[in-house]
């Protein structure tokens, strides 16, 4: 099968909000008046950011997520998206699958793909994501203040454990927890609705992909304030629950959750919670900000917690 006939078959779709789709040298869109662009990519390589005996459609669709997700983290609805991609072999079977998981995920939050480029070479997946956003409006990294809570949505901790079984650095024997692992590390669900139901409640948003304390680390450090973290607040899965101690790293610095972390106005909280439930997602209360700057995971006692690391580097 030929590069075109590969493009033609399995991602020359439809694209009817925008002006110009696959098949021209460039595409064409227009946000909507009084919106902003929100534009964002995200690259998964084999062995890296997946194992390669992953199924294809699990691939497509988290090759599509983590970058739904980033429009989420900014309170952005996402519209448009690319994808270049590099396969070591033009295999069909592989494709079609791949293609099933990512359109599905674009069809259910109205995604459409408009382009993107193909060649041969090790497995590497990218994502060019285009979102919108009310003029002048986004959860940015630089905006929390002193005196907001620190939330974050669903629940913490599944998606490192699913890798660190499967690295063989922890042993999970409960087969409910370890497949429930499996699925949030394979299938994450993008939190758009609650992100942009944030954008007149929060302050400021990031989506945990590498770790709570990185993630979290990041808008204190652009906000130039400081932030406390209460270890047992952090919301998990019931399972994980029963052995938190032994899961804490998992639940602060695991990356792959994909949830958001996010803070607000303390005047905001039964707002948020609302929101939260109306998107049918917990949001959970896990620290403040405070004067000063970084961020410290405190147990019950109020001692900092010391983590091997707050998450996930390419290069550290
Ligand atoms: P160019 O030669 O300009 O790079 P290509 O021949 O690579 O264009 O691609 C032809 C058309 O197919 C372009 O519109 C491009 O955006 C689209 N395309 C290529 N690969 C993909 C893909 N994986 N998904 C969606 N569209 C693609
Ligand atoms: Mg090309």
């Amino acid at each position: 099968m030929k590069e075109f006939e590969l493009i033609g078959r399995y991602f020359q779709r439809a694209a009817p909000s925008a002006l110009l789709g696959v098949g021209d040298d460039a595409a064409i869109v227009r946000t909507r008046p009084g919106h902003d662009l929100h534009v964002s990519a995200d690259m998964l390589v084999e062995g890296r950011h997946f194992f390669a005996d992953v199924a294809p459609r699990a691939l497509g669709h988290k090759t599509l997520a983590v970058n739904l997700s980033d429009m989420a983290a900014m309170g952005a609805t996402p519209r448009w998206a690319l994808l270049a991609i590099a396969l070591p072999r033009a295999d069909e079977a592989w494709v079609a699958e791949f293609a099933a998981g990512f359109f599905a995920l674009a069809d259910a939050h109205g995604v459409e793909l408009i382009g993107g480029d193909t060649t041969g070479g090790p497995l590497t997946l990218s994502v060019t994501i285009m979102g919108e956003a009310p003029s002048g409006r986004a959860l940015r990294r630089g905006a929390a203040r002193a005196g907001d809570d620190i939330w974050v949505s669903g629940e913490l901790g599944l998606g490192a454990l699913a890798v660190r079984h499967r690295l063989g650095w922890l042993n999970v024997n409960d087969a409910e927890l370890l497949a429930a692992a499996r699925h949030k590390l394979e299938y994450p669900e993008p939190r758009l609705a609650l992100g942009a139901a944030l954008l007149p409640l929060a302050h400021a948003a990031a989506d945990v992909s590498d770790g709570l304390m990185a993630d979290l680390g990041h808008i204190l450090s652009a906000s130039g304030v400081a932030g406390e973290v209460w270890a047992d607040s952090l919301p998990s899965h019931p399972l994980l629950e029963a052995d938190r101690l032994a899961y804490l790293d998992c639940l602060a610095a695991g990356g792959d959750d994909y949830e958001l972390v996010f803070t607000a106005p303390t005047a905001k909280r039964d707002r948020i919670e609302a929101a939260a439930a109306a998107c049918g997602c917990r949001a959970t209360r896990i620290g403040r900000v405070l004067d000063g700057q970084g961020g410290r995971l405190l147990d019950a006692a109020g001692q900092t917690v010391k983590l091997h690391k707050e998450g996930y580097d390419h290069f550290g």
